[in-house]
């Protein structure tokens, strides 16, 4: 699978483009806002939109969704259904955020841990990593060695926890338990800033490294 990020929105939110190169297939991953720019991008690189997929609903990631939808009349997968309530709250995150008005949506399809997800003759398995959100959910493409973390951990620092619904421990355990478990290898692209592996994260992250204290 090959892989585009386009940040998006005021929060820089690093909404990805992956497609089957065979197909040449797509699914834009957490698109936050900014769909013109997304729409080109598209464009471009020649793709097909087959599907939406949401790492969890906070508004600089799912913002765009329902008019991606719109154009397009693609499927929404995830992500997992703990996070139904910040997918009502939507027009409230938008707000309060100071976002454009964003239209409603539901997904098609909720995401449990261990689903796989298809993009043209590729997949990505789901892990569910609660925390940051209880419904957050990350994308792996095990052929490629490439996971798509949401807000889960970034370079150096992991995601927020102080919001309604947030988990410091729960966090932890999915990075730690969940994400680490795949392998030193894999790279990794967060929500926001540059990508890492997992290994370099493991090794040097202070919130989350071997070498704590
Ligand atoms: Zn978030
Ligand atoms: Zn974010």
């Amino acid at each position: 699978m090959k892989f585009r990020v386009i940040p998006v929105t005021a929060f820089q939110q690093n909404c990805t483009l992956c497609w089957c190169e065979e197909t040449m297939q797509a699914a834009v991953i957490d698109p936050g806002g900014d769909v013109a720019k997304i729409e080109a991008a598209i464009k471009e690189e020649g793709l097909q939109l087959e599907k939406i997929l949401l790492t969890h609903a906070h508004i600089d990631h799912a913002g765009g969704t329902a008019e991606i939808k719109a154009l397009h009349q693609v499927p929404i997968e995830g992500p997992h259904k703990g996070d139904l309530y910040w997918i009502e709250g939507l027009a409230k995150q938008s707000e309060m955020f100071g976002f454009p008005k964003v239209g409603d949506f539901m997904p098609d399809r909720w995401l449990e841990d261990g689903d796989v997800v298809t993009v043209g003759k590729q997949t990505l398995q789901v892990l569910h990593c609660p925390g940051h959100t209880p419904g957050h959910v990350v994308f792996f493409d095990k052929s490629a060695g490439m996971a798509q973390v949401g807000d889960v951990i970034f370079q150096g620092s992991i995601g927020r926890t102080d919001f309604p619904g947030g988990n410091h421990q729960q966090l932890i355990d999915s990075i730690r338990k969940k994400l680490f478990a795949l392998g030193d290898e894999i790279e990794f692209i967060p929500g926001h800033g540059p990508a890492s592996t997992l290994g370099y994260e493991k090794r040097t992250n202070p919130f989350v490294s071997d070498h704590r204290g």
